[in-house]
């Protein structure tokens, strides 16, 4: 029989924005996404792993049973907890850090909108924190040429090669994270920065394209697409 895992992992999911650029009318967690809302994916994603003992969802204000009731519904019994969010997704994961209890050995932060990432990549990130990296983020390679503006209104070419784009989630030692957040930039776009801004490093794990980050109009037809294959 196979060791029983500690459940020593706690996850955080930012789910307060607006979603202004989907445009779907509704908070972009709650788009609907073949059939389920986006935010029911993302939990399916993170419950996964079998190490994960609680989830935390930072809601928008009003939102947070709604929310709570989506995520229950397919957490397997992980128990499921929704705060409401800040103004910035940096204040929402703040307000959500701070139900996580202390007997949480690790704290991954997952957008909901990269509702479709893979279990190898969440348990990845996991094993790298568990293995002693103060801050684990997944990356992929830039398929783009990337040109860098200048301040003369001029630009120039970025070697790309030496390039990552950062998705989630994103693994911390708990108590790194907090004292990452407890002085940490509101206007940071992730977590890793904060702790970065701290003088610790950042430790990269492969990441995997399914782990986009459902933005656009034109994302949501290729999420659609995938979760249509995994069906059939
Ligand atoms: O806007 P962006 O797509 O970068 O947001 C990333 C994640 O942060 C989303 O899942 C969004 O719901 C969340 N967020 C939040 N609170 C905010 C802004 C964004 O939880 N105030």
């Amino acid at each position: 029989m196979a060791p029983v895992e500690p459940r020593t992992v706690a996850a955080i999911v930012p789910a307060a924005g607006s979603g202004e650029r989907l445009g779907a009318g509704v908070p972009k967690a709650m788009a609907p996404l073949g059939g389920q809302p986006i935010l029911a994916h993302a939990v399916r994603a993170l419950v996964a792993e079998p190490r994960l003992g609680l989830l935390v969802l930072a809601a928008p204000d009003g939102l947070e049973e709604q929310m709570a009731g989506v995520a229950a519904a397919v957490a397997g019994g992980v128990p499921v907890v929704a705060v409401t969010g800040g103004a910035t997704r940096v204040e929402s994961v703040r307000a959500a850090l701070e139900v996580v209890p202390e007997s949480f050995e690790v704290v991954l932060v997952h957008d909901a909108a990269r509702c479709l990432v893979p279990v190898e990549v969440v348990a990845a990130v996991v094993d790298a924190v568990l293995a002693g990296a103060p801050a684990v983020v997944p990356g992929q390679p830039v398929v783009d040429t990337i040109r860098e503006l200048s301040e003369q209104g001029g630009s120039r070419t970025v070697d790309r090669s030496r390039l990552r784009a950062v998705q989630t989630p994103q693994g911390f030692p708990a108590d790194i994270l907090r004292r990452a957040h407890a002085s940490g930039d509101p206007r940071a776009t992730d977590d890793a920065g904060l702790v970065e801004a701290l003088g610790l490093p950042v430790t990269l794990v492969t990441g995997h394209p399914r782990a986009f980050k459902v933005t656009t109009a034109l994302d949501l037809v290729l999420a659609e697409a995938l979760v249509a294959g995994q069906e059939a």
